[in-house]
């Protein structure tokens, strides 16, 4: 692969990631179902409400007992939301109720309790009412088989809402896309333990890995490798089997010890250049049907290939709107390297967006502070301030 456009190669990673947006259905609890997308349609296996029922406290009345009023009415008994047997009104008389309780056979109408005066025994009813106030009728919301969500809704709290009140106990949702990370690099230790000297500390694996989950997906491993060809092999084998995605930082550029690309580009993985700043070596390779995308180990470019070349695959299979980009005017002026599409860390500043800092692909706090990439095409070599960009948000 020789030097490739961005836009070709995010065609061809878009090829190799497209199974990412059919995966299996699965079942899954009501509970565990926030933010999934669901995988079929769903129809309501009931009437809502379940059944008549008081929409106000007061009293269950029928309309023409109460035509002359004002009228005094006994009160019979009580109703409370709650299992209870099914009550049964007498006309001319009233029965104290719940809201949510069932309406007693023979009630039409609900009259408000601050409707009326009275006590436990008796009640007065100042004004007459018509058959159906206040009363909650059985399927006025939802009539069994009535189609209630459909697939490819993404649940949002009021999804499940809808889906516990008709009593689901589960749903089919897509399967959410299995990322495996794995860094590479024999200088690499954990954060929060002490490195030697030679040493420093890996931030891609958890910067890959959060940002797969943010993005929807299912983080099955993180492993990281020596630059041994032997173990990346074996930890590759593991990443293979248990992921539908699996993303690699470092080893793919020009050095000695390119311990991806050296294992990768023989099972016949691209391996080349792109086009853009930072993040130009990349690789892909698809291992036992299951594509692999190699990212530069630089922090700054792992991160930025992970937007562009992972991200939005992502966020479509977890049925999460595409990141929008927008135009803002530069708050400062510009300069970009000729033939190459370059990816500059800005933070939007009122109605501008300025450079956060140099474009150095190892400035990992820069990218920390910024929040858009400031998205500078292979053709343009400088910019002036006010000149209108486009803006990736983070
Ligand atoms: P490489 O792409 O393997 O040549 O790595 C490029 C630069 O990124 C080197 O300075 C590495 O030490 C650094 N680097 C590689 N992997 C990581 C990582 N997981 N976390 C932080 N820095 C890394
Ligand atoms: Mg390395």
């Amino acid at each position: 692969m020789g030097v490739r456009s961005v836009e070709e190669y995010t065609a061809h990673v878009a090829e190799l990631l497209s199974p990412l947006l059919s995966p299996p259905p699965v079942r899954v609890d009501l509970s565990d179902a926030l933010g999934r997308v669901l995988a079929e349609d769903v129809h309501s296996p009931v009437d809502l409400p379940l059944f008549r029922n008081s929409q106000m406290d007061g009293y269950a009345v029928d309309a023409a007992s109460v035509a002359a009023a004002p009228v005094t009415l006994p009160v019979l008994g009580v109703l409370a939301a709650g299992p209870a047997a099914p009550a049964r009104h007498t006309p001319g008389t009233a029965l104290r109720i719940m809201t949510g309780a069932a309406l007693p056979e023979g009630a039409d109408a609900i009259v408000p309790v601050e409707d009326t005066a009275g006590d436990h025994r008796s009640v007065t009813v100042h004004r007459a009412r018509e058959a159906g106030e206040f009363v909650r009728e059985r399927g006025s919301d939802v009539r069994a088989g009535m189609l209630l969500l459909s697939s490819g809704n993404r649940l949002e709290p009021r999804h499940l809402a809808v889906l516990a009140a008709v009593g689901l106990g589960a749903v089919v949702v897509r399967r959410r896309p299995r990322v495996a990370v794995i860094t590479t690099g024999a200088e690499l230790v954990d954060a929060g333990t002490t490195p030697k000297p030679g040493q420093i500390f890996d931030s891609n694996g958890l910067a890959l890995a959060s940002g797969a989950r943010a993005n929807g997906a299912d983080v099955v491993v993180v492993q990281r490798s020596s630059d041994d060809p032997g173990v990346f092999r074996a930890l590759l084998a593991r990443a293979v089997s248990a992921a539908d995605l699996v993303l690699t930082s470092g080893g793919v550029s020009m050095g000695d010890f390119e311990v991806v690309k050296d294992v990768l580009a023989p099972l016949g993985g691209q391996f080349g250049h792109i086009a853009m700043q930072p993040g130009g070596p990349q690789g892909a390779t698809v291992v036992d049907g299951v594509p692999v995308l190699s990212f530069p180990g630089n922090p700054v470019s792992t991160l930025v290939s992970f937007e562009m070349f992972a991200r939005p695959h992502l966020r479509a299979a977890a049925g999460l709107p595409a990141t929008e980009h927008y135009t803002l005017p530069l708050a400062g002026p510009l300069r970009s390297p000729q033939g190459k599409r370059q990816f500059l860390r800005g933070r939007v500043a009122g109605d501008a967006v300025e450079l956060v800092s140099g474009p150095g692909s190892h400035l990992v706090a820069a990218m920390a502070w910024a929040d858009v990439l400031i998205d500078v095409p292979a053709d343009v070599t400088a910019l002036d301030t006010g000149e209108l960009v486009k803006v990736v948000p983070l």
